[in-house]
C-alpha cells in the first residue's frame, strides 16, 4: 500500500545525519529538534501553536482534555472513520454520538450533525477522511450557532488546503478550535515510529495543552491538573524536519497518481471514483490542493467488492478496505440510542469501498497494471 523505502532513499543523507546528531548530542527527549520542528510546522500551516505529542490518538484525547470537556458531554463524530476518534471520546467518559457521512466526499454529514445536536452537545469532531477536508464552513457555522467546540481530526489530511465559500484558503487543521494529527509512518507526513501533534490558534488553550502533555505540570513539580505523558521524541522530530520541506511535493505526487487512477477508471458503471475537491467549481485544475489522498478510495457498485480485493491481492496488488465495519456496529461502541435507519450511507460504504495503493513513489507502469487488473475483473 505504501513505499516508505523508496521515499527514504531520496532523503537518506539528511535523515541519517540528523538521527546521528541526536544520538551524538543525547538530547533524546525535548531536544532542539523537537522545538525546531514545532516552529517549522507552525510556519508551514500558518497556525499559532503546534504542540507535539506521542501519537495521533493522544493528540485527540489531549485536545479534548484541554477544552475541559466533562463526563456526560456529548461529542458528535463520524460513523465512518478509524476507531481512534470515538475511542478517546469514550475513554474520557464523554458520550460519543456517531452520525452518518456524505456519500460523495465520505465526510461527516451536515444534516446528520444538525439532527444529533442536543442541549448536552459540547463538541463536533470532523475527520478529514482520506485526505479531503470536511465541510468546515458549515461545521463552523453550526458550532457558532450552538456554542460548540470543533476538534479537527486531521490525521489523514495534513497539508490539504481548504477553500471557503468566500474564496479564502487555509490549511486543514487550522480552522476549528483545535486539531490533532498523526505522524504514523504511513500517514502523509510520517516519521519512523509513532508521533503526533495538536494545533490551535488559541493562546490559552495552547498553554493548557502544553501542561497536559507533560503530567499537568506548568511549573516544575507543580501538578495543577491531571495530565498525561505524551512526547514526540527527538529522533522522530529529526525525521519529520527532513520530510516537512517535501510535504507539498509528496502530496502533489499523491494527487498526480490519483488523477491517473481516476482517468483510467472513469466511465465505468460499477466504479465511482473519489471526489477531488471541497469546492469543485473553484478548484478544478492541476494546482488544486484540496485533496491530499491519504487513501485513494473507490466505491464498487453492484459488483463483487470482496472478490475484487481477493483478485488484486492474488495479482500482487495490495489494497485495503477502510473501513469494513461502521463504528456504531462495533462491539465496543454499540448503543441502544442508534437506529440502523440513521446510517444508510455508512452501512452502504462499508460494503462498497476499496482503497488502492497510494504513496509518493507510484509510477505509470504500476498504475497501469493496477487499473487494468481491476478493470479486467470488473468487466468479467
Ligand atoms: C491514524 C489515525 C488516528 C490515530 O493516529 P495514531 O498516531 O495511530 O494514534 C486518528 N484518527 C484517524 C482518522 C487516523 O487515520
Amino acid at each position: 500500500m505504501v513505499d516508505l523505502k523508496g521515499q527514504y532513499q531520496q532523503i537518506k543523507e539528511r535523515v541519517d545525519a540528523s538521527i546521528q546528531e541526536v544520538i551524538e548530542t543525547t538530547a533524546f527527549i525535548n531536544g532542539p529538534e523537537v522545538h525546531q520542528f514545532q516552529k517549522e510546522l507552525e510556519e508551514y500551516l500558518g497556525v499559532k501553536h503546534v504542540i507535539p505529542c506521542a501519537n495521533g490518538t493522544d493528540a485527540l484525547q489531549i485536545a479534548m482534555m484541554g477544552l475541559g470537556l466533562k463526563p456526560g458531554d456529548e461529542v458528535i463524530t463520524a460513523d465512518f472513520t478509524f476507531a481512534a476518534t470515538v475511542e478517546v471520546i469514550a475513554l474520557l467518559q464523554l458520550t460519543p454520538v456517531l452520525v452518518d457521512v456524505d456519500p460523495i466526499n465520505f465526510n461527516i454529514d451536515i444534516d446528520a450533525i444538525k439532527k444529533a445536536i442536543t442541549p448536552k452537545t459540547k463538541a463536533i469532531v470532523p475527520v478529514h477522511l482520506f485526505g479531503l477536508t470536511a465541510n468546515m464552513d458549515e461545521i463552523m457555522e453550526l458550532a457558532e450557532q450552538h456554542n460548540l467546540f470543533v476538534i479537527e481530526d486531521n490525521a489523514q489530511g495534513i497539508g490539504a488546503d481548504y477553500i471557503s465559500k468566500d474564496g479564502s484558503r487555509k490549511k486543514s487543521g487550522t480552522i476549528g478550535h483545535v486539531a490533532s494529527t498523526s505522524f504514523f509512518p504511513s500517514k502523509n507526513l510520517g516519521c519512523y515510529g509513532d508521533g503526533g501533534a495538536i494545533f490551535t490558534n488559541d493562546d490559552d488553550l495552547a498553554y493548557s495543552i502544553r501542561g497536559i502533555v507533560n503530567h499537568g505540570m506548568y511549573e516544575r513539580y507543580h501538578h495543577d491538573v491531571v495530565g498525561v505523558n505524551s512526547r514526540l521524541d527527538s529522533i522522530q522530530a529529526a525525521v519529520l524536519r527532513a520530510k516537512l520541506p517535501h510535504l507539498d511535493e509528496y502530496n502533489a505526487a499523491r494527487r498526480t497518481a490519483a488523477r491517473k487512477y481516476t482517468k483510467a477508471l472513469s466511465g465505468i458503471d460499477t466504479i465511482i471514483t473519489p471526489s477531488g475537491c471541497t469546492l469543485d467549481a473553484l478548484c478544478k485544475n492541476d494546482v488544486c490542493n484540496c485533496h491530499v489522498y491519504h487513501q485513494y478510495t473507490l466505491r464498487i457498485i453492484n459488483a463483487d467488492r470482496d472478490g475484487l480485493v481477493k483478485h488484486l491481492n492474488e495479482n500482487g496488488i495490495p489494497c485495503g478496505v477502510y473501513y469494513p465495519i461502521p463504528l456504531h456496529s462495533q462491539k465496543a461502541y454499540k448503543d441502544a440510542r442508534y437506529n440502523e435507519a440513521d446510517f444508510p450511507v455508512t452501512n452502504q460504504l462499508v460494503k462498497e469501498v476499496i482503497s488502492l495503493p497510494m504513496h509518493t513513489e507510484l509510477d505509470d507502469e504500476q498504475i497501469e497494471f493496477i487499473t487494468t487488473t481491476l478493470i479486467n475483473f470488473i468487466a468479467k
